[in-house]
């Protein structure tokens, strides 16, 4: 496939390079940085959300597509080559395509190393490669009759939490599992895939970097948290309004995300982490990641810092950086985030005729 690729990049015109994405998730922010280096954009969106790449201009081209798999058709990928377009992809690709399609029948540039999108599927593989990068990581359990202290159960797919419950005891897992499956929130195949790990109490603190092939650096850019449903509103009754409260399970759907600035003397730590997980990247997936990546970590008290999950490609928490984010700002020294981010690495590359470091 990087062959192909690179046969596709000799016939685009470098002068009309076109980024795209899917309309969703982190698209504004892809967007906004792209026009603000000077691309022209092409937003693939439903029928439903194409108001809201009208009411923010940043598309100069809008197709929309019934399905978000039609992306992968033959007329819009040809569509798309025509207009020497580089796609960015993001959570929507991983959340509504095929990742193998994705991976292998996307004749398409992607900006990225596309081969790092499978580790997001497979949470044994990301165990693998934060282990090999010696950050620390929850522990887990590999069926519910090993379950020895507060748990989270996670089940199959990137669907943003919705369903993860809390469990102390392998009967409490079993309750709540017939309780999930007969909400809703889960199917009873889903229970063989189901993936059990040790609660951290602590917050969360997402962290997203950018790895720089051209300059050989990783860049700590940007830090939020996820702002969720239901677990977030908890601490807004008192607990023995929760008693009363029947059946009342905490969920994780993500809704938005808040910016955070972390203690400075926290942020080496950070630094040497993404610098690591950049340095095994390289090792399992050649060449290794390609501009935006992010960990997912909860901070305890001691302070001691447990990574949970890695998303080696934009994640929307970097959309509360658009114009500005404090970590760009003191890197760049001017207006910068990560759309922005991966625009100029874009324009850089092309300039110096080095795109195919850093498309897949
Ligand atoms: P959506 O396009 O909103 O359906 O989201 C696609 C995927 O990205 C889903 O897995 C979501 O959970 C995740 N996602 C969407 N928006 C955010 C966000 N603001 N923060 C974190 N994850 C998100
Ligand atoms: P995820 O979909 O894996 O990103 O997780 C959704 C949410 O679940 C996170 O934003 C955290 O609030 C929470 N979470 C996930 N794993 C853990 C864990 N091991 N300990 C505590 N909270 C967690």
């Amino acid at each position: 496939m990087h062959d192909e690729i690179n046969e596709i990049i000799q016939d685009y015109d470098m002068n009309k390079i076109t980024i795209g994405t899917i309309g969703s998730h982190s698209a504004l922010n892809i967007f906004k940085g792209a026009k603000e280096e000077g691309f022209r954009t092409i937003c693939l969106c439903k029928e439903e959300d194409q108001i809201t790449y009208q009411r923010f201009p940043v598309a100069d081209e809008i197709i929309i597509l019934d399905d978000f798999k039609e992306l992968l058709n033959r007329e819009v990928q040809e569509k798309l080559r025509r207009l020497n377009t580089i796609l960015v992809p993001h959570g929507s690709f991983i959340a509504y395509l095929d990742l193998d399609e994705v991976i292998n029948d996307l004749q398409v540039p992607m900006f990225g190393n596309r081969h790092l999108l499978r580790f997001e599927s497979n949470r044994e593989k990301q165990k693998i490669w934060l282990q090999k990068a010696g950050l620390k990581q929850p522990r887990t359990f590999t069926a519910p009759h090993d379950i020895n202290g507060l748990t989270i159960a996670k089940f199959p797919g990137a669907k943003g939490g919705k369903g993860y419950f809390l469990i102390n005891t392998p009967e409490a897992f079993q309750t709540k599992a017939k309780d999930m499956i007969e909400k809703g929130f889960m199917k009873k195949e889903d229970m063989d895939q189901i993936y059990l790990q040790e609660y951290i109490f602590g917050v969360t603190i997402y962290p997203s970097y950018f790895n720089s092939r051209l300059n050989n650096e990783v860049e700590l850019l940007c830090v939020d948290r996820r702002y969720e449903s239901s677990i977030d509103s908890l601490g807004r009754i008192s607990a023995k309004e929760q008693l009363n409260m029947n059946n009342l399970t905490p969920t994780y759907t993500v809704v938005g995300n808040i910016p955070i600035t972390i203690r400075e003397s926290l942020l080496s730590e950070y630094i040497r982490m993404g610098d690591n997980v950049t340095k095994i990247s390289e090792e399992i997936a050649p060449p290794g990641i390609i501009g935006p990546f992010c960990l997912e970590t909860i901070v305890t008290d001691v302070p001691e810092i447990f990574t949970f999950e890695i998303s080696a490609r934009i994640v929307a928490g970097t959309n509360v950086g658009i114009g500005i984010s404090p970590y760009a700002y003191v890197k760049h020294g001017e207006e910068m985030y990560m759309g922005k981010r991966i625009a100029k690495e874009l324009k850089v590359a092309i300039a110096k005729k080095k795109l195919n470091m850093i498309v897949t």
